[in-house]
């Protein structure tokens, strides 16, 4: 009897390893027409300051495949990252940000942009190249694009990601720390990097108006960015309660569902324009 039931679970172990191997070739094989077949589309965040008014924006990547089923960004970034589709399509958010970037200042709406970089786009060899070409291209201004970064960058070749940061932040690109405190990084070099901003995690901001944890680390946070002079945004507002307790916490820029959903670009644009 056990036996049978540890052979059938040994087939069910291996029919799932086998469906997932195939669901993420099909992704994979998929992701890469993405692009040409139109299926992909940034979508843009506004994030806000304690009056609410925008002071900048995420863009977010949308794959919405044929058929009209869309694809969450944690499913196939990371099909993306490991198959090295992520440099082509990181360069092509790039390139959208620069046009968006250009949008909004004739919308007359100079907020700066942020894009999410891979750490595998991040650490081709090119990368700086790639960016100056496509500023060049677009005759888009760096000052208004923020680089966001994971911590996943900092845990290896730190030397080499902070001399690259160096180089685009001399060009004019600034740097942020997206999902802050949910990975490693080694504090000490965060004074090594010309950093610009630090994006708190919304499973802290979440937590951080009943739960005395997530309270705790919101507020370090706060602290060692106000510290280090830095920028903050605090992801992931959904409700009054968690904006009132950064309102009274060093009042951080915000983003989320409570002030702004992602949109499409032109959707966004035309609410500044209207507003
Ligand atoms: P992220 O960079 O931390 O982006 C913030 C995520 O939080 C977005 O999820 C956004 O839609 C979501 N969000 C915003 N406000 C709220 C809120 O109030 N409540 C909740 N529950 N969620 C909120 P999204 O768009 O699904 O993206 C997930 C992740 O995928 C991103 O996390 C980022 O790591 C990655 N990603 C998305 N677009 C790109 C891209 O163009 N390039 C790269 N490399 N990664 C991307
Ligand atoms: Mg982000
Ligand atoms: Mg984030
Ligand atoms: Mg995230």
């Amino acid at each position: 009897q056990a036996k049978a039931a540890g052979r059938n679970g040994v087939a069910l172990f291996e029919a799932t390893m086998l469906a997932e191997a195939e669901c993420r070739l099909t992704l994979e094989r998929d992701l890469g027409y993405a692009l040409e077949r139109g299926e992909l589309a940034m979508h843009l965040q506004l994030q806000v300051d304690h009056a609410r008014q925008p002071v900048g924006g995420e863009l977010l990547m949308r794959w919405r495949r044929a058929g009209g089923v869309l694809v969450p960004p944690e499913v196939f970034i990371p099909v993306a990252e490991s198959s090295g589709l992520i440099v082509p399509l990181g360069n092509w958010v790039l390139r959208q940000a620069c046009v968006a970037v250009l949008r909004l200042d004739a919308a007359g709406s100079p907020i700066p942009l942020s894009i999410n970089v891979s750490p595998v786009q991040f650490r081709q060899p090119d990368f700086v190249e790639q960016v100056r070409t496509v500023l060049r291209e677009t005759g888009a201004p760096a000052e208004r694009l923020i680089f966001e970064i994971t911590e996943g960058l900092l845990v290896s070749d730190l030397d080499a990601t902070i001399a690259r940061m160096h180089e685009l932040a001399a060009i004019g690109i600034r740097f942020s720390i997206d999902d802050f405190g949910t990975g490693y990084s080694n504090l000490a070099y965060l004074r090594q990097m010309p950093l610009y901003e630090l994006k708190i995690d919304k499973s802290f901001t979440r937590d951080a108006p009943t739960d005395l944890n997530g309270a705790a680390i919101v507020q370090s946070i706060l602290a060692m960015a106000d510290h280090l002079g830095l920028r903050v945004v605090a992801e992931g507002i959904e409700t009054a309660q968690q904006a009132e307790y950064l309102a009274a916490h060093g009042s951080p820029c915000m983003q989320g569902f409570l002030f702004a959903r992602p949109a499409p670009i032109h959707e966004v644009l035309a609410s500044l324009a209207c507003a």
